[in-house]
């Protein structure tokens, strides 16, 4: 999607507001002034109401925080702006709200109803201040567009979030469903020749229609219809590939009975037949050349996930933790004073360290949880199913599984090496930022407090 500039919005503000009366602006710079907390209110007491909002608000943290930030929001976007420093910054904190809506995978019809719910309330609180109906009238509108407007960049934002967000699923499903992307191309690329030697000879032989191989029902077809096509959905590659096997199936029932080998239409049908299938090959190629830059997605160091599958890990335990009772964990995982050990045995001592961590934390966690490297020497372990009872002892586990390995050198002799551990449990709040935030703030302790340790958020 095409990125709308903070500039182009700002002039899209300002056009808005110029075309009513500042009269209207500081009524309702007044109005948001006095009543913020009287919208509010309202906001959630029409939201909570609701069973599938409440799902996103109900949350403590959310309640007291969101409340006073819905405050500040009524009081920022109502203010004229000419008293406004910088417009753009407004833009911002706009984004900020759906980005975050984002995360939290908010519906865009709740916060539709929101906006709706806070026009009504402030066109109840307009009516009472006893102005002309002409003025009442104009400063309605305005109210209503500034709030338009605000939402429309907040639901820009969010879509764009939710992009990125998407393709990494995408992503994160190629990856789970077709695990050896290598040997797989060179494999069906072969059996795509086969089919058209196959068909080759079969013309050659004078075979017709029903008689002739279908490419639909070959080796290739089968896989690429059943696997390629799943592993590689919407991409408008495979919808192309599925098009040309479709027609091509057809362009061969059409060879009429009792063709001659050599005929002018079956050298025809051959030669459309020929182009598309090289088509097929280089459609294929460019999805191959997709899922390896998908692939280059696992930490190529470590082999473990890296930091892109994080929102798509995260959000799916956010979720099934809201539809079960099961809650989990994140483990923030540093290794302790890596910068000597790279001083002092060199940097590929160092890179070997870590893919022996690397190692021992995927070893020693269950099978459904997960775990990346965010980059450098820190990793992230995500723990399924757990209480903080239980977490910390995995995450013990895991510290004493380092503490007690013999690390190999490169150069030959070995060398012992601890790690930190930052736990935090998942605690209801939507966002999993806040989560990550706890996990490295209880790291910082473990830190502070002499390393090689797992501390507990709380
Ligand atoms: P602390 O116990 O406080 O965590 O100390 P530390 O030395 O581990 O912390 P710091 O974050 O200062 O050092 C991290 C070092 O990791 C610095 C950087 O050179 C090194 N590093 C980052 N990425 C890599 C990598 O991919 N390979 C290697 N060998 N070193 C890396
Ligand atoms: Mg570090
Ligand atoms: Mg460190």
């Amino acid at each position: 999607m095409q990125q709308i500039s903070n500039e182009e919005l700002s002039q899209e503000w300002t056009s808005l507001v110029e075309r009513f009366s500042p009269q209207a602006a500081s009524i309702l710079q007044e109005t948001a002034k006095e009543k913020s907390a009287d919208l509010a209110r309202h906001f959630y007491a029409y939201m909570l109401s609701d069973s599938h909002s409440a799902s996103f608000l109900s949350h403590e943290q959310v309640k007291t925080r969101l409340s006073k930030s819905m405050q500040q929001w009524v009081i920022t976007v109502f203010t004229p702006i000419a008293q406004i420093d910088d417009l753009q910054t407004v833009i911002d904190l706009q984004r900020k709200i759906g980005e975050v809506h984002a995360r939290i995978e908010l519906p865009v019809s709740l916060v539709l109803r929101g906006s709706r719910v806070l026009k009504e309330r402030l066109r109840h609180l307009l009516a009472l201040r006893g102005l002309s109906d002409e003025l009442y009238r104009e400063t309605i509108c305005l109210g209503s567009d500034i709030i338009d407007l605000a939402i429309e960049i907040i639901c820009f934002a969010f879509s764009q979030s939710h992009d990125r967000n998407s393709r990494a699923e995408e992503a994160y499903r190629l990856f789970s469903v077709s695990q050896n992307i290598g040997t797989e191309k060179e494999r069906q690329r072969g059996a795509l020749l086969d089919w058209e030697n196959q068909l080759m000879f079969d013309l050659a032989m004078g075979n017709t229609g029903d008689n002739l191989p279908k490419l639909a029902s070959s080796e290739f077809g089968l896989w690429f219809r059943h696997k390629a096509s799943h592993a590689f959905q919407s991409s408008p590659e495979s919808e192309s590939i599925l098009e040309y096997i479709r027609q091509i199936d057809t362009a061969l029932q059409d060879i009429p009975d009792g063709q001659q080998p050599g005929s002018d239409h079956g050298l025809s049908v051959l030669r459309e037949i020929r182009q598309q299938t090289r088509a097929i090959k280089f459609l294929l190629d460019t999805l191959f050349e997709q899922a390896n830059d998908l692939e280059a997605g696992r930490d190529v160091l470590t082999r473990l996930l890296n930091r892109k599958f994080l929102p798509v890990v995260m959000s799916k335990e956010i979720l099934y933790s809201r539809q079960s009772s099961n809650t989990f964990g994140v483990l923030a995982i540093d290794v302790d004073h890596f910068k000597t050990i790279n001083d002092r045995y060199g940097h590929d001592a160092g890179d070997s360290i870590l893919q022996q961590v690397a190692t021992l934390l995927a070893g020693n966690t269950r099978g459904g949880d997960y775990a990346f490297r965010l980059g450098g020497e820190e990793f992230l372990v995500v723990l399924v199913d757990i209480n903080p009872e239980k977490g910390i002892i995995a995450a013990e586990k895991l510290r004493e599984s380092v503490a007690r390995e013999r690390f190999k050198l490169p150069q030959g002799g070995d060398l012992k090496v601890t790690i930190s551990i930052g736990m935090a449990v998942h605690n209801g709040h939507p966002d999993y930022e806040k989560l990550l935030q706890q996990a490295d703030q209880a790291l910082y302790q473990a830190k502070a407090t002499g390393r090689n340790r797992s501390v507990l958020y709380k």
